[in-house]
């Protein structure tokens, strides 16, 4: 098989001619704004030009048409996940990431199989349905190399009790060859997900300064190897602060359009870190482009309106203040409760986390907001269980057909967590959600919702459509 080594696709004079090209101008910007608000998503240049938006009022405008944009696609939906990190082992000299192999300080675990299942087994318990599994990229013949990653897999699925199960595991891994990621794919993991961290070259090799992660393009092509290899959800992402955001977003559009003009679909998901303190990293402290809490709404806006259809993933790495006031400008998938310590949902291990977190609540917490501030928390799982996925996801949301399944698989997901896992206060205000939703739908969203409920509440688990 071959594999996909170069990025010749990604092109950073193009990036940078179409960045400076477009000056400010608030007639082309109300022109794109209009665009957006069709739900058809964004080219290069439309991208362009809303980087350019500063007046404030121009501002209020963008973050406007996101919510509008937001609400016709996703509805009230939030959904929810935790990541699972099995190993801080590390071979790679990211300047940013406490993981690093010349950070002496961090005490590395890679959990056994054991392990791994009783922090699966205590996210189980929480009520998490989806897991991201991340680890360092340190798999040696010492620890089974990547048969370690197929038994964690198969570890994490392995996890039945009363409580519960992991219904869909994304993964977030150092890039593989397609054997490799025939073999993921086979393991029955959700979305290959892999940030590029920065698009910029010479960036990326200022802040890689070690180990495999050294080579950009194998990092930049993994995406491609793993869509050769069958895996047709895949997540992208920019770890935002090491360059200039307006061009990591004209590069991720190039990225987007390479994948759908070579597989016919875009990525999945993409999501939006931004670079957080970790222990022994002075660049963290001090990024070299730093984003602002303004411009990293922006950022969240711009995506939403660019490619409206594709999941955008917001982390704990920021604080609870900031997600509130992102979810509604676009975001569709958060995690709740993380830890970023191998070990550290079961608290057997003491090993350090990645990075500093911004939000330190509870699955609970987060999820009892959530349903308070209008958002249906779900923990759905249906479409990549029933095959919709790549394409045939893009085919089912284009035409807004999804939110006929997705509406009700949220309310019933939820319903199932208000029962089996939520406090008190929790559910009291989860219900009346739940009921406020209901009156909102559609007859026929709403009369599958009813059915789907009744089974939830007759003690049926795992209902989905
Ligand atoms: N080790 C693999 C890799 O680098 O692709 C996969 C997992 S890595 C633990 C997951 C992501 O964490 C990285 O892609 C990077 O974007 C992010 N990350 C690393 N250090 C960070 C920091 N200080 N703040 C925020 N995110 C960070
Ligand atoms: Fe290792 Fe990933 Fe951290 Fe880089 S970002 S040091 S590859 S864990």
């Amino acid at each position: 098989m071959t594999q996909q080594q170069t990025s010749d696709w990604l092109n950073a004079g193009a990036v940078d001619d179409i960045l400076h090209s477009a000056v400010r101008d608030d007639g082309r910007i109300r022109e794109v704004l209009q665009k957006a608000r069709e739900l058809k998503g964004l080219d290069m240049a439309d991208v362009a030009a809303l980087c350019h938006i500063a007046a404030p009022e121009q501002i209020e405008e963008l973050f406007a048409t996101a919510r509008r944009v937001k609400e016709e696609i996703y509805g009230h939906r939030m959904v929810l996940f935790a990541p699972l990190y099995i190993s801080n082992v590390c071979g790679n000299e990211c300047t940013y990431c406490a993981f690093r192999a010349s950070n002496k300080a961090l005490k590395r675990t890679a959990l056994d199989m054991e392990g791994i299942k009783r922090d699966t087994a205590e996210l189980v318990r929480q009520g998490h349905k989806r897991l991201l599994l991340v680890a360092g990229e340190g798999y040696s013949a010492a620890n089974g190399g990547f048969r370690y990653v197929l038994d964690a897999i198969a570890a994490v699925y392995d996890v039945t009790d009363a409580s519960g199960n992991i219904r869909r595991l994304n993964v977030n891994l150092a890039p593989f060859d397609v054997d490799e990621f025939r073999q993921l794919k086979q393991a029955g993991i959700g979305t290959y997900q892999l940030f590029q961290e920065t698009y910029h070259r010479p960036t990326y090799a200022a802040v890689h300064t070690a180990g495999k992660k050294r080579d950009y393009d194998w990092r930049a092509t993994a995406l491609d190897r793993a869509m050769q290899a069958g895996i047709d959800d895949v997540g992208m992402g920019v770890l935002f602060g090491l360059h200039d955001w307006r061009f990591e977003l004209l590069s991720l559009m190039q990225h987007i359009a390479h994948l759908e003009e070579v597989f016919g679909v875009g990525c999945h998901t993409i999501s939006v870190p931004r670079i957080e303190p970790a222990d022994g990293s002075n660049l963290s402290l001090a990024p070299p482009a730093p984003v602002s809490d303004l411009d990293f709404k922006k950022i969240i806006a711009i995506l939403r309106l660019a490619v409206p259809y594709t999941g955008l993933i917001l982390s704990t790495r920021e604080s609870a203040a900031i997600r509130r006031e992102c979810y509604a400008l676009g975001v569709s998938q958060i995690s709740a409760g993380s830890r970023t310590n191998p070990g550290g949902y079961s608290g057997e291990e003491s090993a350090a986390g990645q990075f500093q977190l911004g939000d330190h609540r509870s699955l609970d917490e987060v999820v009892h907001e959530l349903s308070t501030m209008g958002f249906i928390p779900s923990f759905c799982t249906a479409c990549y269980r029933l095959g919709r996925t790549g394409q045939d996801f893009m085919d089912l949301a284009k035409p807004g057909l999804i939110k006929l399944k997705c509406d009700p698989n949220a309310v019933t997901t939820f319903q199932e967590y208000l029962i089996d896992y939520a406090s008190e206060s929790a559910r009291c205000d989860g219900e009346r959600a739940i009921d406020g939703e209901l009156s909102g739908m559609s007859a026929k969203a709403r009369k599958t919702s009813e059915r789907m409920l009744a089974r939830i509440r007759d003690g049926r688990r795992d209902v989905y459509c």
